[in-house]
Formats: structure tokens, sequence, C-alpha cells
């Protein structure tokens, strides 16, 4: 491809509204351009990296046996309306409708589409399992489209699903997509690690989450100093024995805390420990229920809900708290609630002599002690781990890391093909229900992630496999005849050998050209030069920065060395 040509808008400049690396370094080396809030264009440059992506993705489902289709971004709303989900999906779920009225939503995601062409097209034990899959656009009205591609409202996903007859079978189809995933990012390039997960109502460690590892993550992944252990905090179960404090419980006293409302307030007004202080959140859902942590500890929303039976509840709205516990949230308490449901985080149990909020505008309750003074249905794991928890497993000390998911395989069950009626005829005749999986992959989310982990101060520094091209070769002055003449040759012998090459064939100054290579990221550079004229390149590696002079002659042999082997 001839850069006089190819339409890569690169930016000297940081755009203003890019917070992160990858984002900032997207847009200057002109891969994307942002159309409207979280949807972007993938300009030439970008569009190839999405493919080699995409390439992978597609060689490594395929090994496992798994077949492509392609199913329609367009849904009737009634496929939703069937498994449940036309509700509880919520505002993320993209709808409209026809010219005839009729509602549609434009596809977050595939289960309904899939099973009901499962549900339709195979019948017998002897057509499973089967695992379908695609690569296609996916539309989610996010709260916060933000970083770039990372999240957007538009974005291109894999997503696998697979059927089977049996629950070992979904244990065998899990592990192969687990396996390819791991086979997929490795060849991205990526450094990463498989997490537990979040499985909602499923439980159970049947679902891991694909994780790269880096600052700018919006997951936290808490792992073990000394075993395997790692999970995302939404689910590390906390494995803490608390031991009620050796004092001996004091009468309950109500003191005025004027303008005393958040923990950090109450601890300073009372000079105590945040271990000392009650903290009480009100959730909603079919009743409000109050939610009890240690001050020092910070609540779990999805603990609360498993906690609850998957409940649908969410923390109260300022408005909620006040009609609720007719009173301001600073100052709720789990005491005089009028039979208001309450559950509380095992260490609130040993809590001896503690602070709450007194259910009055400008007081709390001092000596507070619980299940004296006020009755909890029942103590669960209501927190988040913490760094220096001991592991769950027993083995070591948690620590915290930060990772962008980037897959996520998922143990379904019959969710879905028990709303939707997908069964088979057994061996025996019998119908039995088939038993789902499902695997994503967010394949723009991945490019950018790979950016993320992947540059320095210069610019991109493609891992070989993903690069748009496997050579930049340039002109450095094409107006010298030589130098004109000899990259000229090249840039067919190349092609000839069968590289991908970007051939910058611009009559800009050197320095410009560099600095647009360097910020491009491919991973080896051949600089046409002053020895031209001696049948001598220069050859220059953009990972380490590494330059050698190389003859015309030795370069296709060097190029075998250096590039990734031709397939
Ligand atoms: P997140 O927690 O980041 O919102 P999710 O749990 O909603 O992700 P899944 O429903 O499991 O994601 O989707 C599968 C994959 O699609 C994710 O692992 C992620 O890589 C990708 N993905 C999800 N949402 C987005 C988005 N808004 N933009 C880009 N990629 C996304
Ligand atoms: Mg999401």
């Amino acid at each position: 491809m001839r850069q006089s040509l190819y339409m890569i808008p690169t930016l000297r400049d940081v755009p203003a509204d890019a917070e992160i690396a990858s984002h900032q370094l997207m847009l200057r080396a002109g891969l994307i351009r942002q159309t409207a809030s979280g949807i972007y264009s993938y300009l030439p440059l970008g569009k190839r990296v999405l493919k080699k992506v995409e390439e992978i993705v597609r060689e490594e489902m395929d090994a496992t046996g798994a077949q492509e289709v392609l199913m329609p971004a367009i849904q009737p709303a009634e496929l939703w309306e069937e498994s449940g989900r036309l509700q509880a999906y919520g505002p993320e779920l993209m709808r409209l409708k026809d010219r005839h009225d009729r509602d549609f939503v434009l596809g977050a995601t595939h289960e309904e589409v899939i099973t009901s062409l499962v549900r339709d097209d195979v019948k017998s034990y002897k057509k499973l399992p089967i695992n379908l899959y695609q690569i296609q656009t996916k539309f989610r009205d996010e709260r916060r489209p933000r970083f770039g591609v990372l999240r957007s409202r538009e974005f291109i996903m894999k997503d696998a699903y697979s059927f089977d007859t049996t629950k070992e079978g979904l244990d065998a189809s899990y592990q192969a997509m687990y396996d390819a995933y791991n086979r997929i990012f490795t060849r991205c390039g990526l450094d990463f690690r498989a997490v537990e997960a979040d499985s909602g109502a499923i439980g159970g460690t049947d679902t891991h989450e694909f994780m790269v590892l880096t600052e700018v993550g919006e997951d936290t992944i808490a792992y073990s100093d000394s075993s395997s252990f790692a999970a995302n905090i939404e689910i590390a179960p906390v494995n803490v024995t608390y031991r009620k404090e050796k004092e001996s419980p004091q009468e309950i006293e109500k003191v005025g805390t004027p303008n005393t409302k958040t923990i950090d307030e109450v601890s300073s007004f009372f000079s105590v420990d945040k271990r000392k202080i009650i903290k009480s959140l009100l959730f909603m859902g079919d009743e409000p229920v109050l939610v009890l942590v240690r001050g020092d500890h910070e609540l779990n929303e999805i603990k609360v809900k498993n906690s609850l039976g998957g409940a649908v509840v969410q923390l109260a709205s300022a408005e909620e708290i006040k009609s609720v516990m007719k009173c301001e949230s600073g100052y709720i308490g789990p005491i005089k609630t009028d039979g208001i449901r309450i559950i509380a985080d095992h260490a609130v149990k040993a809590i001896v002599n503690g602070i709450c909020g007194a259910n009055e505008e400008g007081y709390h309750f001092t000596q507070v002690n619980p299940d004296r003074d006020f009755t909890v249905e029942g103590y669960f794991d209501l927190r988040n781990i913490q760094e220096g928890d001991p592991s769950p497993d027993g083995k070591g000390t948690i620590k915290f890391a930060r990772g962008i998911e980037v897959g996520h395989v998922f143990k379904l069950g019959t969710k879905y093909s028990d709303a939707l009626g997908a069964s088979f005829l057994d061996e025996n005749g019998k119908t039995q229900t088939m038993i789902m999986g499902c695997y994503g992959i967010g394949v723009s989310r991945t490019v950018a992630a790979i950016v993320e982990q992947r540059h320095d101060e210069n610019g991109l520094v493609w891992p070989a496999e993903v690069s748009p091209f496997d050579i930049h070769l340039i002109g450095i002055n094409m107006k010298d005849e030589e130098q004109s003449q000899l990259s000229e040759r090249l840039y067919t012998d190349l092609k000839q050998l069968g590289y991908d090459v970007l051939f910058d064939d611009r009559t800009e100054r050197a320095g410009v050209k560099f600095k647009d290579s360097d910020l491009i990221g491919i991973p080896v550079r051949i600089g046409v030069g002053k020895k031209a004229a001696e049948q001598i390149v220069e050859v220059k590696l953009r990972s380490t920065g590494e330059m050698i002079e190389v003859a015309v002659a030795d370069l296709p042999q060097k190029l075998v060395e250096l590039v990734r082997e031709r397939k």
C-alpha cells in the first residue's frame, strides 16, 4: 500500500477528550474516528488490525469445531419477550419500530436468536453437541461510553453458543472454549489472566472472564500472592472469621451529631476507628431491604443480590430513603425501623459497642450491639474482598490488579432453552432440554486492549500477528533518484515475497516520516536512504529500537528471521 494515497490521518497532538493511552493513540495513529458518542468508524489502518484479530478468533474457533454463522443485528422484540429479557435488560437495549409499528431491538447479544434457530432446526441427540459462533456488530446503549472502542455503544463481538445433551458435555464444550480463548489472547500478544466471575443466578465457578492486565482496566481482580486463585472482586468470596471484641456491652446512647453523615465524618466526630461503625444502605426491590456492613468495608451489590436469592434490587435514591426511613440518608440505621428487612455482613455480628445512624436527622446511636439492639434476618458475605485479606482458597494473601475484560465464557445451563423451548429427543425417544453455554470476545475492545498494553512514548508497538502491515518501507528522500528507484523496486519485491508492505512514498521530510512510522508502530521498518547507491538499507525493529544495516541481497533472508514466518 502506498502511503501517499492511503488514508492515515495521523495527529501530532493528543486529542483533548481522550483520557487513556489506547484511545489517544488509536485517534493519533489514524485507526478510528468518532462518529457519535460511543460510536466509531474504523479507518483503513484500524480495519486491518480488526481483521487480523478477527482472523485469529476465527481460526481458533474453527479449530474447536465451532461453526460460523451470521445472525441479524435487528431482532424481533417478541423473542426477547419470550426469554423474559425485554424488560430485564433495561435501557442498554436499543429499541426501534418498523414502518408497521412492530417492535424490534438492536442485538446486544444473541442468546434469543440462536436458541430459536437451534430449537427449530436441531431435534435429535444425533446432531448434538453443536457450537455456533458469529463475528458481528453489537449494540448497547451504555450509560457511560468511554475510552474509545473500549466501551462503546456499537462494537464488534465474537459470540459463540454451545448446545449439549448432558452437563458433562457442557463442561467439555466450556473447556474447549476456555482453551481456545487462551490461545487467542496469547496470539494477540496480550498479558492476560482468566479469572472467576459473577455468574448471576447460576452460581458456582461456572464462568470466567479473560482480563487484560493494565492500570486503566475498569475491573478489579483479586488474586492470591501464593496460589492460582484469581477472581473479579465482584464475586471473590471473603473467607474471614471475625472474633467478637473483648469489651463488655454498654448501654445504648443517642448522641447529637449535627452535619455528621459520612463514615469519615462519624469516625472523626467520635474519634473512633471505622471498624466500630455500622454502615447502613437501603436497597429497593419488591420490598425495601436495609443492608449493613462495617464502616471500613465496601459493600458488594452482586453479593447483596445473590444473598436475596437473585432478587432485582438497587440502591435507593435519596427520595426513596426519605420516604421509607423517614430520615435523610446520612442518619439511617437498623434500630427502630418499623419491621424493614435487615441483612448484614458477617463482620457486623462481631461489633461490640458500635455506632449507627438513629433514623433521626442529626443523631447517631453509640454503644450499639447487634442482635441485642436490632434483629438481623441473616448474616452473609456482603462486602468486597480487600487487599491483605486471606485468599479464599486458604493459600496466601489477597492482592489487587486492574483488568480490561476482553472475553467471557459462561455456562448458561437451560435458562434460554427452557424459556424458548429448545429440546431434543434422546436415545430413548424422550424429550430433553438442551444445555447451553455462551462465549463472548470483544473483538474491537481487544484491539484497544492490545494498544493499551503495547505502546511506548512514541506510539504503537504492534505484536507481529495483529500488526496492520508486516513491513513499513520508507523511501527516506523520494526526490533522490537512487533512493526512489531502490524503494520502488523493494516495494514490488517484498510484496512478491508475500509481505504486507506499507510503502511511505511521500515526499515528506525524513523526520516526519520516522515520527509517523513510530506512531503507526509496524514491527519492522526498512529505511532506504543515503546508502541506496551501495545497495544497503537500514532495518529497524519497532519494539527494541535496534537498527542494523543490511545489504539488499541479504534482505529476504534477514526478513525471514525478523518477520513472523509466512504461512
Ligand atoms: P462489561 O462488564 O465490560 O460491560 P459485559 O459483561 O457486559 O462487559 P458480555 O456481555 O460478557 O460483556 O460481552 C462479551 C464481551 O463483549 C465482553 O467480554 C467485552 O469484551 C465485550 N464488550 C461488552 N460490552 C462492550 C462495550 N460496550 N464496548 C466494547 N466491548 C464490549
Ligand atoms: Mg456490560
